[in-house]
């Protein structure tokens, strides 16, 4: 989040569960096979465990998955598992606690490494890290973090931090992300806008023109590849 903090989207602007779940249905009908939740925050949306269990129940989807800081993941695990996610990725960009909370502007990477357990135990996996290599990440925090997920079976991904603005961004490390030639992703804002790519300024109004025909079009615009969002936050399109 920007130190400045972000115009809050207006509640009604925010798209209901119903117009989530049936946003998916028609999706998979399309032919999507996976959804992942992002945010922001995925587990401070209220409710957040019915629309899991909701989505998980939809015919066709075969993998549910989810983003998250893992600051509320102790609390949520189980109850995410039971209602049918099948794992999370978790970000962290530094185990040095000081930084952490810096980074985050309040966060106890305590509460991240209880998140990461009670994932383990709820078997929401395999577990990702996503790391966003900061310039001032030393080569010794790095193998660090390495050997932290390697001792507990963690696959980590390196993401170089991006720019929406100047279309600055790259493959990521040990991931499939930003790989423009096979990409066929399609995201979903908050309140209801269909993108056919995080670096470009399309989107479509799932609330004008209908699930069906917003998908439609989003697949239709998806480009070559990437190029500047100008317009954009990562905030609220996920990353
Ligand atoms: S097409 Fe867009 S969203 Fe997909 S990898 Fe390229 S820049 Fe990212």
């Amino acid at each position: 989040m920007p130190e400045e903090g972000i115009d809050l989207m207006a509640h009604e602007d925010v798209l209901s569960f119903e117009q989530i779940v049936s946003f998916v249905e028609e999706a998979v009908k399309t032919g999507i096979t996976k959804v992942r939740l992002t945010g922001g925050e995925p587990l401070v949306r209220k409710g957040i465990i019915e629309l899991v269990r909701q989505i998980a129940k939809i015919d066709g989807l075969e993998d549910l998955g989810l983003t998250t800081n893992g600051i509320l993941l102790e609390k949520y695990a189980a109850d995410l598992a039971q209602a049918g996610l099948n794992r999370v990725n978790i970000s962290l960009d530094t185990l040095i606690p000081q930084k952490y909370r810096k980074i985050t502007r309040c966060g106890d990477i305590n509460d991240v490494f209880k998140g990461i357990d009670a994932a383990k135990k709820a078997g929401l996996t395999p577990i990702k890290i996503n790391c966003v290599r900061m310039p001032d990440s030393s080569e010794t925090e790095l193998i660090a973090l390495k050997a932290f997920c390697k001792d507990n079976n963690l696959n980590l991904r390196f993401i170089r931090q991006m720019d929406l603005e100047s279309g600055d961004f790259s493959i990521v490390e040990g991931g499939e992300g930003g790989n423009c030639k096979i990409c066929n992703r399609i995201r979903l804002t908050a309140n209801g806008k269909v993108k056919p790519c995080l670096f470009n300024q399309n989107e479509f109004d799932v609330k004008e023109l209908g699930a069906k025909n917003a998908i439609k079009k989003t697949i239709e615009s998806k480009p070559e590849q990437g190029s500047k969002n100008k317009i954009g936050k990562f905030y609220n399109i996920g990353g």
